[in-house]
């Protein structure tokens, strides 16, 4: 179940957030996370102790790396080129930030991994969900033992696309057709969560190990920033985390 924190002013899932992860999706209430600021002083807030902020630069590729905590005494270390992360150090947040696109936090409790990853179009077209899960099970985990959150996302009802780009996904994902598409007035509608959902199905992941995030990023005004909604380059973003306390 994905629950909201009034006091932190973060959405979590309850399969995720235990004694020793600490995972969230944060609301626009906390501002804009491409500034730097805002995400040192929620963790500040918390009086979290952590080695460093890990933060992925995102550039809607599939690239997804390996995290091994360096030498560096930075505390706060972007990974660029870099749209999926993965790593078993503790001590390390891990943060993608979002505006539409859909955010995924991993864990896998056994292992004591955790990952985070960020899928556009693009990265729904690709797999990039499906390639973290191959990355997991590459580094030792176990299918059966990886828990995933979906988190804040654009949903159908806003996300229309022109018409070679259905035809892409169409190519790539037709057996899904009915489950992530519909037509409104003249244009398809995505589901990009529910297409991240369904790549981790076909992955082997259970269901009951995902958590499934119901609202829409640009409906939901209150809550969330969107891209789509901003009209502009320069929209405001959410952070998104987790960590190995
Ligand atoms: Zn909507």
């Amino acid at each position: 179940m994905i629950t909201y924190n009034p006091e932190l002013k973060i959405f979590h899932s309850t399969k995720i957030n235990d004694s020793q992860f600490f995972s969230g999706f944060g609301s626009r209430e906390l501002g804009d996370a491409r500034k730097i600021n805002n995400i040192i002083n929620f963790f500040a807030d918390q009086y979290l102790s952590y080695e460093k902020l890990v933060i992925l630069q995102q550039i809607h590729s599939t690239n997804i790396e390996v995290y091994q905590k360096l030498n560096k005494l930075d505390q706060i270390e972007k990974l660029e080129d870099t749209d999926g992360t993965i790593t078993n150090q503790p001590g390390i947040i891990l943060i993608v930030r979002n505006a539409d696109c859909v955010p995924l936090v991993f864990v896998d409790k056994l292992r004591g991994a955790i990952g985070i990853s960020h899928q556009g179009w693009r990265g729904s077209l690709k797999k990039l969900a499906s390639k973290m899960i191959k990355t997991f099970l590459n580094q030792g985990s176990k299918l059966e033992q990886l828990i995933c959150a979906i988190g804040p996302a654009i949903g159908a009802c806003c996300y229309d696309i022109d018409d070679d780009l259905y035809y892409n996904f169409q190519e790539e994902f037709e057996i899904y057709s009915t489950k992530i598409f519909f037509r409104k007035k003249g244009r398809w509608h995505l589901n990009l969560a529910q297409l991240n959902y369904l790549q981790l199905i076909e992955a082997g992941m259970k269901k009951e190990n995902i958590d499934f995030f119901p609202f829409c990023t640009k409906c939901d005004n209150k809550r969330f920033f969107s891209r789509r909604r901003s009209r502009s380059e320069n929209f405001e973003e959410m952070l998104n985390f987790i960590m190995k306390v």
